[in-house]
């Protein structure tokens, strides 16, 4: 009798835990709009924060952006007991073979890291841009308040810090404020960089461009919606992970696109007011953005941004033509809308940043054979693992079982053929890895 009330105990405790965790919904409330809209005013009133500006004066221009941004991250970490590791990390780039690059200058980064406890190594980023710009992408003096493109993006960045300091998480988390987003994508290229030779086990990473516009060009007006961008595969995948995906599947499963469906779960479980869609792009058509350059290098990231863009606000020196106002200004930016895109960022990156490694080497098997085959490697840290399975024509991870802390498993009664499988590892808390899609086959 005893042993069974323990097991009880044991059971609803992890039950009741893995449903919802509180801590959560606190960092949902924590994040505030008031902070949002001050540190978007702070970055307009540095007039233009176009890479090429002035560094010098102490008001306007990128040079006093950044130092402000660094500042900030720094008066944060001081309220944490130093748990905030502040630095630039910056590149130069030349006009020689950069056509949108009007004089040679450094592109700085600002970084703040937040050092995990149980994994220092193991990184989480959340991305903004300090960078604005005119009309003219050339042009470094014209105002260009860049409120929405993306002082938004930037003020959620410095805001999830505020919130996410407050707790100590296993693995580490990134804040940063890139730049030269709008000349050719050269402060994540250079970060990209050196999270690769530093060698960072990253993640994921949050790019947060354009998150404040809820008033479209096209006139829907909505502050439920928000767009989550992922390509279906990594871009320097080996041919033989190309041949593999043609007779066992993974168009649509590569590591980035399981970062989106993590964060669209996350978002619908803690958030439900929110209506997260998935774009299945790298980006918006044709255009660009910072997670791309750690695409490029073959880590996870996305583009988190506002579903309704207006064209009329973007990139566009203020000005009034046929009755219509240009400019991306502070006037636009719904700071409510900015709030929830800024806790979205923030309950995914904690709980990524709470959740055991994913599992490795993950193999599936069960050809011609009533019931699906799993075995994968245990990690360090989990309690159990989930499976995950989905119909081949679902965005989701719809179906799941949890089986314990086992390094393989069998479905029966599930063929195969008719769905697509992951892996997840869970820990004691009920926080989950990303989804792995299976990498190996086996027979037997
Ligand atoms: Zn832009």
């Amino acid at each position: 009798m005893k042993i069974i009330v323990t097991s009880l105990l044991v059971f609803s405790s992890f039950f009741l835990s893995a449903q919802t965790n509180q801590k959560l919904y606190h960092i949902i409330d924590a994040v505030s709009s008031e902070r949002i809209k001050q540190d978007v005013q702070t970055l307009v009133d540095f007039g233009t924060r176009n890479t090429f500006s002035d560094t010098i004066s102490n008001t306007k221009g990128i040079g006093a952006a950044r130092r402000w941004i660094k500042s900030e991250f720094e008066t944060i970490s001081k309220g944490c007991n130093n748990c905030l590791e502040v630095f630039y990390q910056k590149d130069f780039v030349t006009k020689k073979n950069n056509n949108r690059v009007p004089h040679d200058a450094w592109v700085v980064n600002v970084v703040a890291i937040q050092k995990g406890t149980k994994y220092p190594n193991r990184y989480i980023i959340m991305s903004g841009d300090i960078d604005s710009r005119a009309s003219d992408t050339m042009d470094f003096t014209t105002d260009a308040p860049g409120a929405n493109d993306n002082a938004s993006g930037m003020a959620g960045t410095m805001e999830a810090a505020r919130v996410l300091s407050k707790y100590k998480f296993e693995s580490s988390v990134v804040y940063v404020g890139l730049s030269g987003e709008e000349q050719g994508l050269f402060g994540g290229a250079g970060l990209a960089k050196y999270a690769q030779e530093k060698k960072w086990d990253i993640i994921g990473v949050f790019n947060n461009d354009m998150i404040g516009n809820i008033k479209g060009v096209d006139g829907v007006i909505d502050n439920r919606t928000f767009r989550i961008f992922s390509e279906p595969v990594p871009p320097n995948e080996t041919e033989r992970a190309r041949k593999m995906r043609r007779f066992y599947g993974g168009e649509v499963d590569g590591i980035s696109r399981q970062l989106a469906r993590y964060v669209h779960k996350t978002t619908k479980t803690y958030m439900p007011e929110m209506n997260p869609m998935m774009v299945y792009r790298l980006d918006r058509f044709g255009r660009g953005g910072h997670h791309r350059p750690f695409n490029d290098l073959g880590y996870a990231g996305i583009r988190i941004m506002e579903a309704h863009e207006n064209y009329t606000q973007q990139h566009q020196d203020i000005r009034e033509e046929n009755g219509i106002k240009y400019g991306d200004v502070i006037e636009h930016v719904n700071f409510d809308y900015a709030k929830k895109l800024t806790a979205v960022n923030a309950i995914n990156m904690a709980s990524l940043a709470s959740a055991p490694p994913a599992p490795n080497n993950v193999a599936i098997g069960g050809v011609v054979a009533p019931a699906a085959k799993f075995k994968w490697d245990k990690v360090n840290g989990a309690k159990g693992y989930k499976i995950y399975w989905r119909n081949t024509t679902s965005p989701t991870w719809d179906h799941s079982r949890y089986v314990g802390d086992v390094s393989e498993f069998t479905l029966e009664g599930i063929v195969i053929d008719n769905y697509f499988f992951g892996i997840a590892s869970v820990n004691e808390n009920g926080f989950e890895s990303v989804v792995v899609f299976p990498n190996k086959v086996f027979r037997d």
